[in-house]
């Protein structure tokens, strides 16, 4: 059995937003007097007849046990792709752990991700173990700091003390994201620390968004549309759709209320007039973004 996400609070000094999240649902739960899965009422729920794909929900954070988020992907229609997290004091962080996660979701109707916090992250495991997983999902989310500490930029307390020097970072670091890391899905993309998040619009200028969708068409990454942060915003998803990008939807839900629950996404879908062509779907063996990344590694060594 997989044991209980364990989600060092304090990490990068302050609580991050998937913390946060984390401790919402469990007073929802806690306080309804419900099961650790609360089933949303029927009209939340995605409505796949009217699309011509299949609703998927890639970014699904184990809580309790996986049968509990088999059967509610079954009772929602939408099939969870499961992603922990890599690093140190979480569940996955070595070949071995890796094995267990593969092996123990192995046996339920759920595609099997990763969801790596830190850049550099693919060297604590071997190809072998890494091409058994279905995908690898990554945000930009965890930012390196000067002192090499990393600090979660979705985090309550994380400041934005200049607006310029800041984006300048980060949209490096979202660039290096998408070119050295071998990922098939960028997760949370154009989010933006709330001290600037009114500022959405001019900060993601349409160079820098060219810039970004360019290099995940040619590295073949796609981009998440997140429910939890409700980006990216539709002139980015449009852009993208004309670029010829892939997209994937993500709750990010941690206890399974929110898990399949694709409001922001599927309208944005619909908005922006995706179409199964527009969607990502998982890459055969040999042809995996881990594959591709060692392969090409192997070259050049
Ligand atoms: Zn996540």
């Amino acid at each position: 059995m997989v044991k209980k996400a364990q989600y060092p609070i304090g990490f990068a000094n302050s609580l991050s937003r998937r913390d946060l999240l984390k401790k919402a649902a469990i007073g929802a739960a806690v306080f309804g007097g419900m099961s650790d899965y609360v089933l949303a009422d029927s009209d939340s729920v995605a409505k796949p007849p009217e699309y011509d794909f299949p609703v998927v929900d890639y970014h699904v954070h184990l809580y309790h046990d996986p049968q509990k988020a088999a059967d509610l992907s079954k009772s929602r229609g939408v099939k969870f792709g499961i992603v922990e997290h890599t690093e140190r004091g979480y569940n996955v962080e070595d070949d071995t752990a890796l094995k267990k996660y593969i092996e123990t979701l192995k046996k339920y109707p759920v595609y099997i991700g990763l969801q790596p916090l830190h850049v550099g992250w693919s060297k604590n495991f071997s190809v072998e173990l890494l091409s058994q997983l279905d995908y690898v999902l990554m945000d930009a989310l965890t930012m390196p700091q000067e002192d090499r500490s990393w600090r979660a930029i979705d985090s309550s307390n994380f400041r934005v003390n200049d607006k310029e020097s800041f984006m300048k970072k980060y949209v490096d670091f979202n660039m290096q994201i998408l070119t050295t890391e071998p990922i098939d899905i960028f997760g949370w993309t154009t989010f933006l620390p709330k001290d600037i998040a009114e500022d959405y619009d001019a900060l993601w200028t349409d160079d820098i968004m060219r810039m970004m969708i360019d290099t995940a068409v040619k590295k073949d990454i796609a981009f998440e549309i997140n429910e939890s942060a409700k980006v990216p915003k539709l002139k980015f998803v449009k852009m993208a759709k004309e670029a010829g990008a892939k997209f994937t939807f993500g709750s990010d839900s941690h206890q399974g209320i929110q898990a399949g629950i694709m409001t922001y996404g599927l309208e944005l879908a619909k908005q922006a007039g995706l179409t199964k062509e527009d969607m990502f779907v998982l890459k055969p063996d040999g042809k995996k973004a881990v594959q591709r990344f060692f392969k090409k590694k192997e070259e050049t060594s």
